[in-house]
This record gives C-alpha cells, sequence and structure tokens, in this order.
C-alpha cells in the first residue's frame, strides 16, 4: 500500500485545491524555505491522525486553516473556515482486505477498495470548531482510522514517518535503545510486550 495522491484544500499555506501526486517507489518535494514542503507531510499526519497539533506545528486545530496573513499575523479575512485533506491510498496490493475497510467504515458501502481515500476536515464557526474525518466517504471516528491503518502497519507511534531531529536522537540513542526501534519495526516488540503480559499473570 503507498500514498498515491494528497489533495490539500485550504491547509495551512494551500491555500487553493491543490492536488500532488505521489509516485509508487520514491517521491521528493523540493523548494524554497517555507514553500511549504513541512506541510505537506503535515498534512498526511492530520488526515490520517498520526499526531497531536503540536507534531504538526501548530498551537490549535484551526491554526492548519489557511490564513493569508499569516506570515505578517494580520487579521484573517472572513469567509468560509474549512481546510480539508484527503489522502488517496493505492491499495491495489491488497494490504487491506474488503472486510477490514467494511468494519473501520461501519458500512458495505465503501466502494473499490483498491483504493481507500482518508479524509480530514476541521471547520471554525463563530464560537466552536469542529473535525470530522471520513473513509471512502463514510462518516467516521479518528479510531476507526487509526484501527484500520494499524492493520497496514501505520500507527502513530510507529517509524512510518521519520521528522527532522529524529534521525538525529536515533544516532545519539544507546545500542539497546537503537535495538528497541529495530524490533519496533519488525514488529517483535508487540510478542514482547504480550509475552510480558503472560508472564505477569
Ligand atoms: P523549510 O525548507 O524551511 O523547511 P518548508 O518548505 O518546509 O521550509 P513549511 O514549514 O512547510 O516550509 O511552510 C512554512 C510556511 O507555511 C510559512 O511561510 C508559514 O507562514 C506558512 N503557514 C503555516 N501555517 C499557515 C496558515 N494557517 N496559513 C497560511 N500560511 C501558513
Ligand atoms: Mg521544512
Amino acid at each position: 500500500m503507498h500514498i498515491k495522491k494528497l489533495v490539500l484544500d485550504n491547509f495551512k499555506s494551500f491555500g487553493r485545491r491543490t492536488e500532488i501526486p505521489f509516485y509508487e517507489d520514491f517521491t521528493t518535494v523540493s523548494g524554497p524555505n517555507g514553500s511549504g514542503k513541512s506541510n505537506i507531510i503535515d498534512s498526511v499526519l492530520f488526515a490520517l491522525g498520526l499526531a497531536r497539533t503540536r507534531g504538526i506545528r501548530a498551537e490549535k486545530l484551526t491554526d492548519l486553516i489557511y490564513n493569508p496573513g499569516h506570515a505578517d499575523g494580520s487579521e484573517e479575512s472572513s469567509g468560509p473556515r474549512e481546510a480539508i485533506v484527503e489522502v488517496v491510498l493505492d491499495n491495489g496490493d491488497g494490504t487491506l482486505d474488503r472486510a477490514q475497510v467494511v468494519n473501520a467504515a461501519g458500512s458495505e458501502n465503501v466502494g473499490d477498495v483498491d483504493e481507500i481515500t482518508i479524509k480530514r476536515r476541521v471547520k471554525e464557526t463563530e464560537d466552536n470548531y469542529y473535525s470530522y474525518y471520513y473513509l471512502n466517504g463514510r462518516s467516521v471516528n479518528l479510531s476507526d482510522i487509526q484501527d484500520l491503518l494499524a492493520q497496514a502497519g501505520v500507527t502513530p507511534e510507529g517509524y512510518n514517518v521519520v521528522m527532522q531531529g529524529d534521525v538525529t536522537e536515533i544516532i545519539n540513542m544507546t545500542p539497546h535503545e537503537r535495538r528497541q526501534i529495530i524490533d519496533e519495526i519488525a514488529g517483535v516488540a508487540e510478542f514482547d510486550a504480550k509475552k510480558a503480559d503472560a508472564l505477569e499473570e
């Protein structure tokens, strides 16, 4: 399974609906400082529910909505205050099967699961804000998304996303700590935890 496409609409510096295609093997994003490269990564973490606001460099969720005056701190314009990010996953290799998607969506009506679309919206009103998740067009909860992605090996604690600074941290670790990361990636850590639980009982 891999990301096929991102659609950013009013998210952070992307004030216009922007479609970003991803290749199967390797995609790099380049651009000048401040052009929005990291914002693209933030959009994935946001849509897939993989990070808290701090992890995506925002104090509150509504800071993620495009604000034309962001750089100079001037007042935001009126009009719709809503950001939408859509992550289109190519599931052509069957990483997730239909039953898993149906189960997460709570509906048989999920269309073709060769493609899995996870969408998140954050909407700001006069005195409140709302956050919504969708799986292949069906409204779902964050836990549904997280449970589904975990079955494909994508978790908030995982190393699917390696952030700036993580590499330095890994270099500075003790060999034992580094070994724990390898266990985590290899999926061994899960069994160590289960074994420890079993021995305790
Ligand atoms: P670098 O090469 O320095 O890492 P980058 O390409 O990763 O840069 P980002 O951090 O993705 O750049 O983008 C930063 C820009 O995004 C800043 O100019 C900031 O003002 C803008 N930005 C962040 N949030 C918003 C927002 N809500 N509305 C408008 N612009 C925003
Ligand atoms: Mg950056």
